[in-house]
């Protein structure tokens, strides 16, 4: 009971707009559930079975948002149903529909990107109007239009200036500016992916660490400006040599890290020594030539995420020690090996 709160608060603390739509579900139930008995002691059946058929279908919309995991969905789904009902609920109740209109149109730019709400409030404004049209004089279709033009234009610009914020935290929280591969915050959740997509479906993923050599003397020689040019360049050689889908992490100073999914570690072996020859051949010059050393290993599933990091520092530390300008591949075996040799010597 415990885990299932916790992993309610956790869905709850991450996602924004799942939150606003279980809000909005649990503001509905309180309003329209009294509302829509209230109508059937009255004896208004017919607004009752509306109230009722709204509250369901909000409901609908917030049970889809939590099991389908994908909360932007039901949120377009939601502003999109509730810009349909302020026109219905106008036509049934009349003028107190247009009470509603205004919170909802609200609401829609914190349930989908401010261009949609802004589109699908325009169109419910539009379809409003003509049933207006039937309640109020010509100065009360007026006064809503212009109304509905000042909210939903200060409301757009405020959704889009938090939308460039929310963009440029999420690319400040993920990615290296200088070089533009991902950051180490990001890595821990592409690893942990990584090794669910293996307990999970059996698909393979496999780590290529890769340190430039003696790189302390590249700045040393020309300089930490030309030092971070080069870093940048590198960057961009190992994602154009690498598939798209292959992430490049900046592991440390003049450290990368890339994560191929869906491959195995005989086959990133190969996608490592490709590498080392592209690096040696294209990322420095004749005056001063740069190589690199690359640990190879791929995941386990007897693995956690820390010893599969671990395993592609050992194998680039061999590589090291091996003379540099040169790939490592470590699988697990050979670590499993290793360590009941050790075992054996101690014992011994
Ligand atoms: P090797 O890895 O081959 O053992 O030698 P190294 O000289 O590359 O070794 P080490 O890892 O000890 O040094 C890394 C150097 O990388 C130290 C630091 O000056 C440089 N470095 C780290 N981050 C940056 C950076 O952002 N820009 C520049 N220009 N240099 C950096
Ligand atoms: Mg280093
Ligand atoms: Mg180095």
């Amino acid at each position: 009971m415990r885990a299932w709160m916790r992993s309610v608060r956790n869905r709850l603390k991450q996602d924004f707009v799942l939150r606003v739509i279980s809000l909005l579900g649990a503001c509905e139930t309180l309003t329209l559930l009294p509302f829509s008995i209230y109508r059937f002691t009255q004896g208004s059946f017919e607004k009752g079975i509306f109230d009722g058929i709204s509250l369901l279908l909000i409901l609908c919309i917030v049970g889809y948002s939590w099991y389908s995991n994908d909360s932007q969905r039901g949120g377009l789904i939601l502003a999109a149903t509730s810009a349909l009902f302020a026109g219905i609920t106008t036509n049934v109740l009349g003028l107190v529909g247009v009470f509603w209109s205004f919170p909802m149109m609200l609401t829609n730019f914190f349930l989908t990107d401010a261009r949609r709400a802004l589109m699908i409030n325009v169109i419910m404004s539009a379809v409003m109007i003509p049933i207006l049209l039937q309640f109020s004089q010509p100065e009360g279709i007026f006064s809503f239009i212009a109304s509905s033009f000042t909210a939903n234009s200060c409301a757009y610009l405020y959704a889009r200036r938090s939308d460039l914020q929310q963009k440029t935290l999420t690319r400040l929280a993920t990615y290296d500016d200088m070089t533009g591969a991902r950051n180490r915050r990001s890595l821990d959740e592409s690893l942990a992916h990584a090794r669910d997509r293996l307990i999970d479906e059996g698909r393979p993923s496999s780590l290529i660490l890769l340190d430039l050599d003696n790189f302390k003397s590249v700045n040393d020689r020309f300089g930490h400006a030309y030092g971070d040019e080069v870093l940048v360049r590198c960057a961009n050689l190992i994602r154009r040599s690498v598939r798209f889908d292959d992430c490049l992490f900046r592991f440390g100073g003049e450290e990368f890290l890339l994560l191929l999914a869906d491959v195995k570690e005989i086959d990133a072996a190969d996608v490592a020594e490709d590498l080392r020859r592209v690096i040696a051949s294209q990322l420095g010059d004749p005056s001063c030539p740069i190589t690199t050393s690359l640990g190879v290993t791929g995941l386990h599933s007897s693995d956690d995420v820390k010893r599969w990091l671990k395993r592609a520092d050992d194998a680039l530390y061999e590589a090291k020690g091996g003379g540099r300008n040169r790939a490592v591949l470590k699988t697990c075996e050979e670590e499993i090996n290793n360590q009941s040799s050790s075992n054996q010597v101690n014992s011994v």
